[in-house]
């Protein structure tokens, strides 16, 4: 008989989706469900970078592009990075590739062996930790809780390596939290894995553009982990275009290398209109796409300021990106209209199915305690969305 194979037996569905679905299908069935599911910004893509995907189809950008990417694409991040982020990479440093999921992946292909273990500060992105799965690696997970920001301590850090530690893999700002680490937090971290040199870390900077609050700081610019970081970004949330399907990493160059190896024999490299357009959506600048953090921010507030009113919730300001992850443990243990609420993820479910609000539950995070919210939504929909959350809760 044919089975799945281990491999896909261990992995679980990306949670985002599941839910994200889940409201597609109510809304089939004519349920009126408010959506805070999936993050992808709510803006259509600038005009600028559709321009330039209508030119490079008209001037024919049709074949295989180099496996990294086109040089010119390469170059163009460089510039970001150097302009941004003050981080000198050669275009032989930058693989580009089917959004910054695949360039996640390409490195834990790229340097994971079995059993290697991969350090994860907690919460983290959903997929995470089904990569280091897909890789027969094991996940490490450095707990934090609300009071920290969600945040590690180097001191954290320092307790969880062992011999056995091949990559450090978090998100700064962060998915789910919407923390992001300063330049002192990020310093004292680097310095504790400048210690370790067989560590990788990957650092996931794709909410870079969208921080409310202070400066972003990659840890790739202190000089004592440069030749050990590989930044991770994209243009699904910056530029709106996650459908687009464009991330890149830049790395050491042998670990490049490694990424274009992988790549070759798995996609071959990364939409080519796309390519060309995201050279034209990157040397626009930050300035250029403003007009949607400015947006966010103002959702963020609105979210927050209901939210923190809601029995039972307790949310911390988010800083960055576009989530806010209050903590419902108040709730757990409890048994709402008949429901028995055991963890984050039946929260998350009694939301949807009794006040018609769909968020994330926390366990795909590694949190049990928190749920996430995605605020990219109109703040007609974000209001209606708190009002029907306290509404429901008063009346168990
Ligand atoms: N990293 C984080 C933290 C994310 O939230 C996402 C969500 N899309 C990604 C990476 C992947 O982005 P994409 O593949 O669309 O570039
Ligand atoms: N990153 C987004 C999220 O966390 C999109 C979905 C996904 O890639 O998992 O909702």
């Amino acid at each position: 008989m044919q089975k799945y194979s281990d491999r896909l037996n261990r992995l679980s569905y990306s949670q985002t989706f599941v839910m994200s679905n889940k409201v597609r299908e109510m809304r089939a069935e004519g349920i009126d469900v408010i959506g805070l599911t999936l993050g992808e910004p709510d803006f259509d893509v600038p005009d600028n970078i559709k321009q330039a995907a209508f030119d490079a189809i008209n001037e024919n950008y049709s074949h295989y592009s180099p496996v990294p990417g086109f040089l010119e694409l390469r170059q163009a991040i460089a510039r970001k990075l150097k302009r941004d982020n003050n981080l000198d990479y050669k275009p032989t440093q930058i693989v580009v590739s089917n959004g910054a999921k695949q360039s996640i992946l390409n490195i834990m292909a790229a340097v994971v062996n079995d059993g290697d273990e991969v350090i994860l500060p907690t919460p983290y992105w959903v997929s995470y930790d089904e990569m280091v799965k897909m890789m027969g690696g094991k996940s490490i997970f450095v707990q934090t809780s609300i009071e920290s920001e969600f945040k590690i301590t180097a001191q954290q850090l320092e307790e969880a390596i062992t011999p056995k530690t091949k990559v450090l893999l978090f998100s700064s700002p962060c998915n789910p939290s919407g923390s992001f680490y300063t330049y002192e937090e990020l310093k004292a971290i680097a310095e504790v894995v400048a210690k370790h040199p067989q560590i990788t870390i990957i650092s996931d900077e794709i909410y870079e553009y969208i921080n409310y609050e202070g400066e972003h700081v990659s840890i790739a610019s202190f000089p004592e982990v440069y030749e050990q970081t590989a930044v991770i970004n994209g243009m699904s949330k910056a530029f709106a275009m996650t459908g687009w399907r464009i991330g890149y990493c830049a790395a050491p160059e042998w670990l490049a290398k490694g990424c274009d190896k992988v790549q070759g024999q798995m996609t071959s490299g990364a939409n080519t209109v796309a390519q060309r357009a995201s050279i034209v959506a990157l040397d626009a600048g930050k300035e250029h796409y403003q007009y949607m953090v400015d947006s966010f921010k103002k959702r963020r507030d609105l979210i927050y300021d209901l939210m923190k009113d809601i029995p039972g919730f307790k949310v911390n300001k988010p800083k960055s990106a576009f989530y806010i992850f209050p903590d419902i443990s108040f709730y757990i243990g409890k048994t709402l209209k008949g429901k028995e609420i055991k963890n984050s993820d039946d929260f998350a479910m009694f939301l949807l199915e009794e006040a018609k609000v769909a968020s994330v539950g926390g366990v795909s995070f590694g949190d049990v305690n928190c749920i996430r919210f995605s605020y990219a939504s109109s703040e007609k929909d974000i209001t209606e969305a708190m009002r029907r959350i306290k509404e429901c809760l008063a009346s168990c």
